[in-house]
């Protein structure tokens, strides 16, 4: 029995060209919406991260902690400015497999590299700043796995941090203290759905002040 991952990848090869990212994830919201629940970030929050992302410099660095099916880093991937590169880490070995042949089939693996981990251990890893955070993780690991990122240099004055799924639902109240309150960001909550639901959720979107 084919996982989900494998499912919804299936259904997109059957359904986008390669190398269209518009229609491979039309096809992985066509999939999300009318066969299987995916906790992609879907079509009406994903604009908001794409609009983010065009807005990084030239060269910029973006990184993506948990990537699923590879839908937001595909997502991420096309938006980026040119010579802009995209880190994803992704925990779940079948996940990491999906996520770098959805990137593969979506001709962005120039500028998208899918790292096999848990975010705890690979965030001491990297070097040099990010411009662009984006959390879509597990929501208990947030406020952990930001404090690591900030402690090992990886962001600068300026760098935002996109946090996905903090609305009613998840309700990650550590987090939200955490950049409400460290006096380390100016932050906001943007008020939105889940997606393929018309149940609220929403992202917080964090400017770090160095
Ligand atoms: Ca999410």
């Amino acid at each position: 029995m084919p996982t989900i991952h494998q499912r919804a990848l299936d259904f997109v090869r059957s359904n986008a060209p390669p190398g269209d990212v518009t229609a491979i994830l039309a096809a992985f919201d066509d999939y999300g919406t009318n066969h299987e629940f995916l906790m992609n970030v879907g079509p009406e929050k994903g604009p908001m991260l794409t609009a983010m992302v065009a807005a990084q410099p030239e060269g910029g660095r973006v990184l993506e902690l948990g990537c699923f099916c590879g839908y937001s880093s595909i997502l991420i991937g096309s938006a980026l400015p040119s010579g802009a590169t995209l880190t994803g880490i992704e925990i779940d070995p079948d996940s990491v497999a999906i996520a770098r042949q959805t990137v593969e089939y979506a001709g962005l693996s120039d500028r998208v590299e899918i790292i096999e981990g848990g975010s705890g251990d690979m965030i001491p890893t990297l070097t040099d700043p990010f411009d662009l955070v984006f959390l879509d993780h597990w929501k208990d690991l947030y406020k952990t796995d930001l404090i690591s990122i900030e402690s090992n240099n990886l962001l600068r004055a300026g760098s935002t941090v996109f946090a996905d799924n903090v609305g009613p639902l998840f309700n990650p109240e550590e987090y939200l203290e955490y950049v409400g309150t460290s006096g380390h960001y100016d932050t906001k909550y943007h008020k939105s759905h889940i997606e393929y639901t018309n149940r609220e959720d929403g992202v917080e979107i964090s400017v770090y002040r160095g």
